[in-house]
């Protein structure tokens, strides 16, 4: 069985095609500047690379490039489109709606519309996705797999706000969380790699987008993203927690409106904004390194917010087995594993810097006998969506 991976942005779309006999890639890519001047396809059909300049104006067009791409004579992978069994999409935000991976049916895409509203930003690219190969290719099932639908187990003591309670029940404002695939993905192996399914596992994903969840027993049961992606960690560009009533301030005194208030907090926060160097850790860590102390301070107040929440986790479950780092900075920074580290001392946590300074592979990074442990553990979100919808679509 041979399935099409799809992760649509609002102008990028990412793809991978798998064979499930052996979960191999076949081939991936990436379609950059949807709707933009310069749009590209880069298509790598194993090693190789094969860059396509056009005019991409919409998701249908990128799509069908992609699947010209994935079909053509030179640098295709498969002869017909019929060889694809299945396309999985990852789907941003699966409200209340949905608490697994679905088969996508028009009663879901209305379900899917309804929850746009939710997550303005993220679900309609995910929706025309799905559009456009429905479009393309009739009679291919497709699935969803939602970012939001490991933490559906939270308990509403997790996901309520402390707002007026009918907000909730007109509007469904409440706690959602994301990065659910990942997170369900590195949490199920830390609980193979304890060989115990009971296990308290906290997952720390640690990219530009952060955040992280307490998982008992398998089930998320807090995550640190709230309705949407804004809440929690400090991030690349997002400012994480702050306190509510500084929007009006800063929006008088920088005479803002809300949308560029809304810019402020997404795209001009975070590291990048107590830093002013740059959202990407590699270069705060080496401004840093020269001695920047604002790059200094961005890297402290981001490792202190993540070893509170690990500690405020602890807290939550009544302890834990083991803290598990993935995602871009989580897998390959051993700096910020160590420094977030660094104070977890009452957990029992030590980490052997040899192995911690190891890269690209499945690790405890504890010395040996700690009570708890640390993992890194590379993510897998397309695998994921791949055996989600292979599992779907076989019944
Ligand atoms: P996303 O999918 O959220 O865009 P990734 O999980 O790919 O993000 O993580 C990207 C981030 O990982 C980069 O912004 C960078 O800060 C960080 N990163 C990647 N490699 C390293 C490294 N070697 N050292 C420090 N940070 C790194």
């Amino acid at each position: 069985m041979k399935v099409l991976v799809i992760n649509c942005g609002s102008s990028s779309l990412k793809y991978q095609l798998f064979d499930m006999a052996d979960e191999s890639v076949l081939a991936k890519g990436l379609v950059e500047r949807i709707g933009l001047p310069g749009s590209i396809l880069i298509h790598r059909p194993g090693e190789a690379k094969v860059e396509i300049e056009a005019e991409i104006e919409n998701h249908d067009k990128a799509i069908s490039m992609v699947l010209a791409a994935l079909t053509d004579a030179n640098h295709g992978v498969v002869k017909s489109l019929d060889e694809i069994n299945a396309v999985g999409h990852r789907v941003v935000h699966g409200g209340e709606a949905f608490s697994g991976s679905v088969e996508i049916t028009p009663a879901v895409m209305e379900a899917l519309k309804a929850n746009v509203e939710l997550a303005p930003l993220h679900n309609p690219p995910n929706i025309m996705g799905i559009e456009a190969c429905t479009k393309l290719m009739p009679g291919t099932p497709q699935c969803g797999v939602f970012d939001t639908a490991f933490h559906q187990t939270m308990p509403a003591e997790a996901y309520i706000y402390a707002l007026p309670y009918e907000y909730y029940e007109k509007y469904k404002i409440r706690r959602y969380g994301f990065h659910g695939t990942s997170h369900r993905f590195v949490s199920e192996r830390a609980l193979s790699m304890l060989n115990n399914p009971q296990a308290k596992v906290i997952t720390c994903h640690l990219g530009n987008g952060a955040s992280l969840a307490a998982i008992n027993a398998g089930k998320s049961v807090d995550t640190s993203m709230g309705m949407t992606p804004l809440e929690g960690l400090v991030m690349g560009t997002r400012s994480g927690d702050i306190d509510p009533a500084l929007i009006e301030f800063i929006m008088n005194k920088e005479n803002l409106n809300i949308n560029q208030m809304n810019n402020v907090l997404n795209k001009q926060s975070g590291v990048l904004g107590i830093s002013g160097v740059s959202s990407d850790f590699r270069d705060i860590e080496g401004a840093a390194d020269q001695g920047n102390k604002r790059a200094q301070l961005a890297l402290d107040r981001f490792a202190y917010v993540v070893k509170k929440y690990i500690g405020s986790y602890a807290a939550a479950m009544d302890g834990v087995d083991a803290i598990v780092f993935t995602a871009g900075l989580g897998e390959n920074s051993a700096f910020m594993r160590s420094k977030i580290c660094g104070g977890l001392s009452f957990l029992g946590i030590e980490i052997d810097e040899e192995k911690n300074a190891k890269r690209g592979e499945e690790i405890e990074i504890t010395k040996p006998g700690c009570k708890t442990k640390v993992f890194v553990i590379p993510t897998n979100e397309e695998l994921v969506i791949a055996r989600d919808t292979q599992g779907i679509t076989k019944k």
